[in-house]
């Protein structure tokens, strides 16, 4: 999920893609993966498979086929499991993927100095997984009726029936705002995104060290939450020494901020970070 990894030539075409093929299938509707599987004649299946993968995307004699793994993503419509289609719709509409699974070679290009070319191209369907379930145009209108922060952002991934976290990661990028982010998986490490709004300032690096957080802030309290369940949304105000790394207490950037932090059930804890308003 690190961004700026993708030229950005790229980056447009496959954002510019989805959300031609999220309008043109689904226009001013409901984004419904299944209905296009169905258009484009792929057959797919739901069942049980295990922790090895989310889904993925067969080519046989001519014949595209997805697999959704309900071990992974609880049932056919949950958020996980529309974002998962995404992604597999996104290698079939990517020309380069789609070639390269109809030649029967695994899905695999290169870009100049990418050591990693099978992360690219997962990357690559991530994007278009994104913007076809929030296409861009709609994205922007919602954003500007949402209220800022994690109110916000549960919003609109209730709008769009996405994650909180997919929701979060788009916000985070849109906004003009200082914003940053993190993620406490319960089985990999911490990850955090600070914003241009926020390295603009001098705050760049989100410390992701949890057994330092204060005991009382919000994030801190929805740790502490049932880990089976989501929480309700919580807050506190906090001091942008506690969070930005190399900002020292009581110096000029050490300003007040305001920590939401919500539970994901058994997807970990998600905090978000801006400038504290009266
Ligand atoms: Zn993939």
């Amino acid at each position: 999920m690190s961004r700026h990894r993708l030229p950005p030539a790229r980056r447009d075409e496959i954002v510019g893609l989805a959300e031609e093929v999220a309008e043109t299938h689904c226009p001013g509707r409901f984004i419904d993966p299944i209905h296009i599987l169905n258009t484009k004649q792929i057959t797919f299946s739901f069942n049980y498979y295990g922790n090895g993968f989310d889904g993925m995307l067969e080519h046989r004699r001519g014949k595209f086929h997805m697999f959704c793994n309900l071990d992974r993503v609880q049932n056919s419509t949950s958020p996980r499991a529309r974002f998962t289609q995404g992604h597999e719709l996104g290698h079939y509409f990517i020309d380069e993927h789609r070639n390269a699974l109809l030649h029967g070679v695994p899905p695999h290009f290169s870009i100049a100095d990418q050591a990693d070319p099978e992360r690219i191209i997962e990357e690559e369907a991530d994007l278009f997984a994104s913007h076809f379930l929030m296409p861009p145009q709609r994205f922007a209108t919602a954003f500007k009726s949402h209220p800022t922060g994690l109110t916000g952002i549960i919003a609109t991934s209730k709008l769009f029936s996405v994650s909180c976290l997919s929701a979060a990661i788009r916000v985070l990028r849109h906004s003009k705002e200082p914003l940053a982010l993190a993620h406490w998986r319960n089985d990999k490490p911490p990850w955090a995104e600070v914003n241009m709004g926020f390295t603009t300032m001098g705050l760049v690096h989100l410390l992701r060290r949890a057994d330092r957080l204060p005991p009382d802030c919000a994030t801190s309290l929805a740790m502490a939450d049932d880990p089976a369940v989501y929480s309700n949304c919580r807050s506190s105000a906090s001091l942008a020494s506690s969070w930005f790394a190399g900002i020292h207490q009581g110096s000029a950037l050490d300003i007040v901020v305001q920590e939401e932090a919500l539970r994901l059930g058994r997807f970990g804890v998600i905090t978000v970070i801006r400038p504290f308003k009266k």
